[in-house]
């Protein structure tokens, strides 16, 4: 069953239970389908521009975010050292100044995550296409 906004030509407006929109346009045109409030057999179906626009919008933004996302791969893979599995190691040494100042990307595991961040490490994790990690 599929729920649609009806409208009378008293502009009354209601909802309609029917199998189809085929069902809707047949019992409309037979006029089966009467207004609760005024008995008027004139319905029109009320389009709901409302909910088209949300699903719209929400994937342009996804899109956004995702053309953005890659930007910032592309940014990370052409301005970053790959250090690859030595990153907390090395995340260590320029933190303490043991080695020259840069930016770094590489891979951690959870253990070392929570030890750069004991040490006051400062590091972002981003998702990166699966071809960075190899
Ligand atoms: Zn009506």
């Amino acid at each position: 069953m599929i729920i649609y906004d009806l409208r009378c030509a008293n502009n009354h407006r209601f909802e309609g239970w029917f199998d189809s929109g085929d069902d809707l346009e047949c019992q409309l045109a037979q006029g089966q389908v009467a207004c609760p409030y005024c008995d008027d057999i004139c319905i029109e179906r009320v389009l709901s521009p409302v909910s088209i626009q949300k699903k719209g919008a929400a994937t342009r933004e996804l899109e956004s975010t995702f053309q953005a996302w890659r930007r910032l791969c592309d940014y990370v893979q052409e301005n970053f050292e790959d250090v690859g599995h030595n990153f907390a190691r090395e995340a260590l040494k320029v933190h303490h100044g043991q080695t020259e100042e840069r930016n770094i990307r590489g891979v951690t595991t959870e253990g070392e995550e929570k030890m750069l961040e004991e040490e006051g490490v400062p590091f972002v994790k981003i998702p990166m296409p699966q071809q960075l990690d190899s």
